[in-house]
């Protein structure tokens, strides 16, 4: 079945769908034989291809010894390995891993943690939380409620909570042209202090952001500074620092954690995505010492919990994911591959008249598709040009992820590139060539 208008899977419109087959390496098969090479892992997901051999051994291995055990009974060895790796290579004083089962869990997580910090530590009037308006942060209520992508919040606007949401930092757009790119960094982080004002500091729990945005932007990476300065009004407030690194965490930027190359650690980091790589459904939420502490020393426990977190299967699948990561050199190689990408990409779109910008770092990339590339104007939204080059790439046989996210009106379509680590040469020049055969069949039916 190549399509499935009859499909019983609640979710896409199934007539538009082929049927996955199976994978290998960088490529997928539909069960027509058709071959697509997988340029953004799905959703930043796949980033050690699609037939590791050293994870499926770790998975046959843990289920044949045991698939779960209910974590308010149990631990088991191949979740305190994932925790105790991931703690081990964390930034900062992170000293404990939440294991879940993917990125809107950890976030949900998160928030929670965040607030019973401040009940556990005699501060009950903190509560709110800020965001960012380019943003996303999963499609769980708490969440949705965090992200700032207005079409996915409208629909479910009365059962949010309410987040204040500042501006993103997002050069291309909002730098001014007489601005250094340090100067708009602290403008745009300054923001959050003006926020945090007017909303009264002792009322503020967490700040969330990607470090590197994703789904809403197409690999927005932050000013040199911006960060820094973010972490700076954190402190002075007594506020936690929430990066939310599902999607460009796990290698993905270059380092196993994107904020890394920041120069700043997180109170609290989520991870999902690369996590698992496609093999198993995981994400984390890390904590710092800190916030451990005051849990541990107060009530004793975080009171949260689901039935699957801290899943033995999924975590055997985790840690063997992290291995071939950090063991087995795969991060390391994240710069000089992300380097030949963004060569390839500025080789074929460094003069097309529609893209606007190529961003990002490592193997995150962003291809920004414009109508004037003098004016930066964006296309008309009702063209729908992400989803014609979504649509032209699956017929060139290349998976590349859409969006169409507005930053307060003025920006519009990007592609965002997020192949497997193991690509090679020839294939990011696969990669080039069929995503700019899409952008131009998009374009001229657009
Ligand atoms: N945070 C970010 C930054 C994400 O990109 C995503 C998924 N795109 C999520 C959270 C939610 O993760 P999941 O889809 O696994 O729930």
């Amino acid at each position: 079945m190549s399509s499935g208008a009859d499909s019983a899977v609640f979710g896409r419109s199934s007539a538009t769908l082929s049927t996955a087959s199976h994978g290998e390496g960088v490529y997928l098969y539909d069960t027509d034989g058709r071959q697509y090479l997988d340029g953004s892992g799905g959703a930043a997901v796949s980033c050690l291809g699609h037939s590791d051999e050293k994870v499926r051994a770790a998975i046959h291995g843990q289920l044949d010894k045991l698939a779960f055990a209910h974590t308010g009974f149990f631990t088991s060895e191949p979740a305190e390995r994932l925790a105790r790796k991931l703690i081990d290579n964390a930034p900062g004083d992170i000293a404990r891993a939440y294991l879940l089962a993917g990125g809107s869990e950890a976030v949900e997580a998160a928030l929670k943690l965040a607030r019973q910090y401040f009940l556990e530590i005699g501060q009950p009037g903190r509560h709110r939380v800020i965001a960012r308006r380019q943003s996303y942060h999963g499609n769980t209520l708490g969440a949705l409620a965090a992200g700032g992508n207005a079409w996915r919040r409208e629909k479910y606007a009365p059962l949010l909570i309410e987040v204040s949401h500042i501006a993103p930092c997002f050069a291309y757009r909002e730098k001014h042209a007489d601005e250094s790119l340090e100067a708009y960094g602290q403008r745009a982080a300054n923001e959050l202090e003006a926020e945090i004002q007017r909303l009264g500091p002792d009322s503020v729990m967490a700040f969330i952001a990607e470090p590197v945005v994703g789904a809403t932007a197409g690999a927005v990476d932050p000013a040199p500074g911006y960060f820094q300065r973010i972490r700076e009004i954190c402190d002075a407030h007594g506020i936690l620092l929430i990066l939310d690194e599902v999607m460009c965490g796990m290698g993905r930027t270059g380092s196993l954690f994107a904020c890394e190359q920041d120069g700043i650690a997180p109170d609290i980091v989520t991870i999902a995505k690369g996590l698992g790589a496609g093999y198993a459904p995981i994400g984390a939420m890390l904590a710092s010492e800190r916030i451990y502490r005051a849990i541990a020393d107060g009530s004793g426990s975080f009171q949260h919990g689901h039935t699957y977190h801290g899943h033995p299967l999924a975590a055997a699948a985790g840690g063997a994911v992290l291995e071939r990561l950090v063991d087995d050199g795969l991060v390391a190689g994240v710069p000089g591959k992300g380097d030949r990408l963004v060569q390839a990409l500025q080789a074929r779109f460094g003069q097309h008249p529609h893209v606007g910008d190529i961003r990002g770092r490592g193997l995150f990339r962003g291809v920004e598709l414009v109508e004037n590339r003098e004016t930066k104007a964006p296309f008309e939204p009702s063209r729908k040009i992400n989803v014609k080059v979504k649509k032209a790439a699956m017929a060139e046989g290349l998976i590349c992820y859409p969006a169409g996210g507005t930053v307060d009106g003025k920006s519009g379509d990007h592609i965002l590139l997020a192949p497997p680590f193991i690509i090679n040469d020839d294939q990011i020049d696969e990669l080039t060539d069929k995503l700019g055969r899409a952008i131009d069949t998009a374009i001229a039916a657009a």
